[in-house]
């Protein structure tokens, strides 16, 4: 049975959602626009109207919708959440605002999945809670998209970790309280055996932030981003520092990366919503030759290919969120690949129009767009490169087909023909016909 509707119940929710977001968290995106602001735990003025509205979302039950009742979310389910994130999507403060924000989302599953008891009590709660932030530290300065390049170690040394090395682009390093860094930690294994994971406060001695390095749209100034480029000078943590065992720091990364593609995926589907409706809004306000940009047959196209490539998106998104909740682990794979391929590019395709649309006011700081247009290459890169997603799609599909033994493809017309004349040859020869 397909169904696209939605229970009622359920819309109320989202109908909650939906004013909450427009009316509370956009006007924090406008009062604290820069790309920390939202982690920045020590502003004590964003925290003043913040802490207020995580309550009001956790009196609606709404907090934390990707966890699970056992950590403490309702668990709705990939579907449910899906819904809820195209609504958080459409503001940058409104992950904070539902305790949704990345890394963090990813940070506190590999701790509830992998991390022992003591870890939980002292990294997971205050993050569920939202009371500190944290940094995922894997990508290096000279490999990303291929984690068997990395080559920051980690050794034993009597009872603690010696950790020594560079780590490239952990974001929001410089608000986190602890970094999750990725390090070999056994060079002679096997290349998906060789890494580890590992807890550092960000206090630890030996911890030093080169720079905070900024991306394209934000102020260019050095060290004014986000992104730590970090270098880690023999750093030393406790044995029971390492989460999940040694030479698991593979599984641990591929146990987070799913779940946050999809989930960037779905709030993308939100963010160009937005942008849809800004167009509608100008197509209907603006007049050029007496008459609406809307009445242009360019501006409908324009408005019709932007409705067309989200509607598409957005059901690909939904539908591979259905996949996670309903079938088993790892059948999402393929789905969650062409989420990620597509999300950037849809992304790109529906900005750009808008921005055009917009005219001289859509380059400028005055309007959201251009910033959005300057984080579409983000989308691209973030969790994985386009290419190796790309190399997913394709490996998942090849496995679903076999090669021919014969000279030609199967679909070859003349082989057909022949093999159909064969099939037929009594009746084609009863009528007269080779
Ligand atoms: C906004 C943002 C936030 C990020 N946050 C974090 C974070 O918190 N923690 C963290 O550890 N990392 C983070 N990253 C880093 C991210 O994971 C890497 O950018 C990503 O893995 C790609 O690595 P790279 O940048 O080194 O690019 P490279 O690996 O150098 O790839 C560059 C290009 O090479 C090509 N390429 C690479 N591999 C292949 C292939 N297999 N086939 C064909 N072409 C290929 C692609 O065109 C690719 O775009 C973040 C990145 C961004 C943009």
């Amino acid at each position: 049975m397909w169904d696209f509707s939605t229970e009622p119940d359920f819309q109320k929710k989202l109908d909650w959602m939906a004013d909450f977001v427009r009316d509370e968290c956009e006007p924090l995106d406008t009062l604290f626009p820069h790309g920390g602001d939202p982690y920045d735990v020590t502003n004590e003025a964003s925290r003043a109207i913040l802490r207020p509205l995580q309550e009001r979302v956790k009196g609606q039950g709404l907090w934390a919708c990707h966890l699970g009742p056992d950590l403490g979310g309702p668990g709705y389910g990939q579907l449910k959440l899906g819904l809820m994130n195209e609504i958080i999507g459409r503001s940058y403060w409104a992950p904070t605002v539902f305790g949704t924000a990345a890394p963090d989302t990813g940070n506190a599953e590999i701790i509830a999945m992998f991390g022992t008891e003591e870890q939980k009590q002292r990294y997971l709660q205050p993050l569920l809670d939202g009371r500190i932030v944290s940094s995922f530290s894997m990508t290096e300065p000279q490999a990303g998209a291929d984690p068997k390049e990395f080559t920051c170690r980690a050794w034993q040394d009597g009872d603690e970790w010696v950790i020594d090395g560079e780590k490239w682009f952990s974001s929001n390093a410089r608000y986190a309280e602890f970094l999750i860094v990725m390090a070999v930690t056994d060079p002679d294994a096997s290349p998906y055996r060789r890494m580890s994971m590992l807890i550092v406060p960000t206090g630890t001695p030996g911890v030093e932030i080169l720079r905070n390095v900024s991306v394209l749209g934000e102020r260019d100034d050095l060290d004014e981003g986000i992104h730590g480029y970090i270098r880690y000078n023999e750093v030393r943590v406790p044995l029971d520092a390492m989460l999940g065992g040694p030479g698991e720091g593979f599984a641990v990364a591929q146990a987070r990366l799913g779940g946050g593609r999809v989930h960037h995926a779905m709030r993308t589907v939100g963010l160009c919503s937005r942008a849809l409706d800004m167009m509608a809004e100008r197509a209907l306000s603006r007049r050029t030759q007496g008459e609406l940009l809307g009445s242009k047959q360019s501006v409908q196209h324009m408005l019709a290919d932007s409705k067309i490539q989200l509607d598409q998106f957005r059901l690909l998104v939904l539908h591979t969120a259905w996949i996670i909740d309903t079938k088993p682990h790892g059948s999402a794979r393929s789905s969650i690949a062409m989420c990620k391929v597509q999300m950037s590019r849809v992304m790109h395709d529906i900005i750009q129009r808008a921005v055009h649309l917009h005219g001289s006011l859509g380059v400028t700081s005055e309007l959201p767009l251009a910033s959005w247009w300057a984080s579409v290459p983000q989308l691209a890169l973030a969790d994985g490169p386009t290419e190796v997603h790309q190399g997913t799609i394709a490996k998942e599909l090849l496995k679903t087909y076999t090669a021919t033994t014969e000279l030609f493809p199967t679909e070859h017309s003349p082989t057909r023909l022949a093999a159909a004349r064969r099939k037929h040859a009594d009746t084609l020869a009863s009528h007269g016909l080779p």
